[in-house]
């Protein structure tokens, strides 16, 4: 059973069911005027949720009321205070009535944003690159997927949007700058080494598709560098210091001049802006910055390789 709490598909939404029928049952309970009998079927379902969650944390919280004695001016008003507070904005009671759907939903949304992908490059490119693009980003997400499970971290599977990207969400909570630098980088990471394999295959068949693809792959890693908005750049810019982002900045502009790749420009744009946001770290991480600017060479130097005499336009 433990190990069906930890799937990282659904978390809580493994016992979906379970959870929705003891929650029913203790808020009736809780509306008989039973706090106690409440609190035992509550803390049943604390056995259901993953720790960390956010219904855990709602349920310990609910339970530890319960728990308390009742103030005698509270006795006579029981039913209608519990009533009141079971509002339609407990928060256990709305995410458990729409875990089953969330579910369904989940599985769907994966299914419907990778066709709406695949959709938008078939129609720009053709199917064999647009399956082969999906696949680069599937690996680029698997980036982080392997980078939060290897760190014991909960995830959850990629969702893909079509023509921005996909995200892996996760929970950052309690996790330090510096590891979700570590983590939003290894996205890019991976998405170097799916070029590198494309360049290697390129290399073998002498089929342009596969330099296309690496190309592609690397350019949109870079881009996806761009240290803004929720972008994989945004989140590793934020544990880097002053100086720090100062010397990606100079770095990006290397970049540019050295690979002849103008897409660094909006990498250093992005740096710069970053200059002023004040939302610096409270130490430095040299670390963060070293795998960043390393991140970007890499990917710079996939796109220098295969720049010029292959062709990338739509065949
Ligand atoms: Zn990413």
């Amino acid at each position: 059973m433990s190990a069906a709490l930890e799937c990282p598909r659904c978390h809580a939404l493994v016992h979906a069911e379970a959870l929705e029928r003891i929650s029913s049952q203790a808020r009736e309970l809780e509306n008989q005027g039973k706090p106690l009998e409440a609190r035992e079927r509550w803390l049943e379902a604390l056995q259901l949720l993953p720790a960390e969650s956010t219904q855990a944390a709602w349920v310990r919280d609910r339970a530890r009321q319960l728990g308390l004695p009742a103030r005698p001016e509270t006795q006579a008003g029981t039913k209608s205070k519990w009533a009141s507070k079971l509002g339609p904005l407990a928060p256990l009671a709305i995410a458990l009535s729409k875990a089953k759907v969330l579910l369904a939903v989940f599985k769907l949304n994966f299914l419907l944003s990778l066709a709406a992908f695949i959709g938008v490059y078939w129609a720009l490119w053709g199917l064999k690159f647009g399956l082969g693009f999906v696949g680069l980003i599937f690996l680029h997400e698997m980036g982080h997927f392997i980078d939060i499970k290897r760190r014991g971290l909960p995830a959850e599977m990629p969702v893909f949007l079509p023509g921005l990207g996909a995200y892996v969400r996760w929970q950052a909570l309690g996790v330090s700058r510096e590891t979700r630098a570590a983590v939003s980088l290894a996205g890019p990471l991976a998405g170097f080494l799916a070029a590198v394999a494309c360049a290697l295959v390129w290399w073998h068949t002498g089929s342009g598709i596969w330099a296309a693809l690496a190309r592609a792959s690397a350019w949109l890693n870079v881009l996806n560098l761009i240290p803004v908005w929720v972008l994989d750049g945004g989140q590793a810019v934020a544990a880097l210091d002053k100086q720090e982002r100062v010397w990606l900045l100079t770095s990006c502009l290397a970049l540019w001049l050295l690979f002849d790749q103008r897409v660094f420009i909006l990498v250093a744009l992005g740096a710069g802006f970053r200059l002023f946001t004040k939302d610096f770290p409270p130490q430095p991480s040299r670390t963060s910055t070293a795998y960043f600017i390393s991140v970007l060479t890499a990917l710079g130097l996939v796109m220098w390789a295969l720049h010029g005499p292959v062709a990338l336009g739509p065949r």
